[in-house]
C-alpha cells in the first residue's frame, strides 16, 4: 500500500508549542508516524497563511513554518527527505524516505516582490499556491465575484515566468475561474490543483466544474480531491465514501489519470465522520473499489499519478 498527498498543512502544526510531528502527536492529523503507517511516499507539505495575516507578518509566519519543516527533516535521522529535484523525488518514490515538497499556499506571502521566490526556492520550496481566496497583486482567488474576477495581473505572468526559470511548480488551487484559465494557458504540463472537489457534486467557489475538470485533462493536469466535507456536501457529514464518489466523478470526467489525492490535513478541522486523520484513509481504497474504479486505477489516485506528475515538474538536479 502506498500513499502520496498532494496538499497537507501539517506545518501549521509543527510551529505550534508541545506539538512533535516526528513522534506523532495526538493535535495533528498527518504527522511522520501517520505517514510511515499509510505507506506514504511523500506530500506537498504547504506553509500556509489561511488566516490571511497582511504585509510582512504573512510572510514572518510562512518563513517560520518553512524553517520549522527544515528542522523536521533535519531531526529526522533520515527518515524524510527535503525534496529539490527529481533525483530526490525518485528515492522517496522508490519506498526510501518520505518526501517533504515544500509549498507556499498563497502568493500574497511575496507581498508582490516576483523576486521573493528565488529567496523560497533557496530555502527548498518547489511549489507555490498562486493565490488564496483572497486576491493578491499576481491573481484573483476563488473568493472573486464574475465582477471583480480579474484574473492573472501582468504581474502574475511574471511571477509563472519566473517560477518556471527556477523549477517552481505552480498549484492553481483558489484560483478564481479567469485566474485558473490565464494561468492554464501560460503553464508547462503538470498543471496542479492540489486540493479540490467537485463543482457537479457540490457547486462551490472552491470546486472544479466538469469543463475546467476537461481543460486540466486535456493541459496534462491533475487534480487531488479534498477530504473537507463543507466542499464535499452541501450539508450534513461525509463519509469516505462522499470522497470515493467525488473521485470517481473526477476520474469520469477528467479520465483517471488526472485524479490523485490532496486532502489539506491538518488544515481543516472537520472530517468525514469514519475519519479521525490519515489513519482512517486506508478505507478510502475499499470505498473506490465500491464506487466503481478497477484496482489499477485506485493505486493511480492513491499514490502513482501524483508520483509522476511530481517527477515531471521537479528539476532534473
Ligand atoms: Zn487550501
Amino acid at each position: 500500500m502506498a500513499w502520496i498527498d498532494l496538499h497537507i498543512d501539517s506545518l501549521r502544526r509543527a510551529v505550534e508549542p508541545g506539538v512533535d510531528l516526528l513522534a506523532g502527536s495526538a493535535r495533528a492529523q498527518a504527522d511522520l508516524p501517520r505517514l510511515r503507517a499509510a505507506g506514504a511516499r511523500g506530500a506537498i507539505w504547504a506553509a500556509c497563511d489561511d488566516v490571511y495575516l497582511e504585509g510582512p507578518e504573512s510572510l514572518a509566519f510562512v518563513l517560520r513554518m518553512l524553517a520549522a519543516g527544515r528542522d523536521l527533516v533535519e531531526r529526522a535521522g533520515g527518515e524524510l527527505l527535503l525534496v529539490r529535484s527529481r533525483a530526490d523525488w525518485e528515492r522517496c518514490r522508490a519506498g526510501g524516505p518520505v518526501g517533504m515538497i515544500l509549498a507556499v499556499e498563497g502568493a500574497h506571502s511575496l507581498l508582490g516582490c516576483v523576486e521573493g521566490l528565488a529567496a523560497l526556492h533557496a530555502l527548498g520550496v518547489r511549489v507555490l499556491t498562486l493565490t488564496w481566496n483572497q486576491a493578491n497583486p499576481f491573481a484573483s482567488g476563488c473568493g472573486a465575484t464574475p465582477g471583480e474576477d480579474r484574473g492573472l495581473t501582468p504581474l502574475g505572468a511574471e511571477l509563472l515566468v519566473r517560477a518556471r526559470e527556477l523549477g517552481l511548480w505552480i498549484d492553481l488551487a483558489h484560483a478564481s475561474p479567469r485566474t485558473l484559465a490565464d494561468a492554464m494557458a501560460l503553464l508547462p504540463p503538470p498543471i496542479l490543483v492540489s486540493h479540490a472537489g467537485c463543482a457537479a457534486l457540490r457547486p462551490h467557489r472552491r470546486n472544479l466544474t466538469d469543463d475546467q475538470l476537461r481543460a486540466l485533462a486535456a493541459a496534462g493536469g491533475l487534480v487531488g480531491i479534498t477530504i473537507y466535507p463543507p466542499f464535499l456536501v452541501a450539508e450534513g457529514g461525509a463519509t469516505v465514501a462522499t470522497v470515493a464518489a467525488h473521485v470517481a466523478h473526477a476520474a469520469r470526467v477528467a479520465g483517471p489519470g488526472a485524479v490523485a489525492m490532496g486532502t489539506d490535513l491538518d488544515g481543516i478541522t472537520l472530517l468525514p465522520t469514519d475519519v479521525r486523520g490519515l489513519e482512517g484513509l486506508d478505507r478510502l481504497r475499499g470505498a473506490l473499489a465500491a464506487a466503481g474504479l478497477a484496482e489499477e486505477e485506485i493505486e493511480g489516485v492513491m499514490w502513482r499519478n501524483a508520483a509522476r506528475a511530481i517527477a515531471a515538474a521537479l528539476p532534473e538536479g
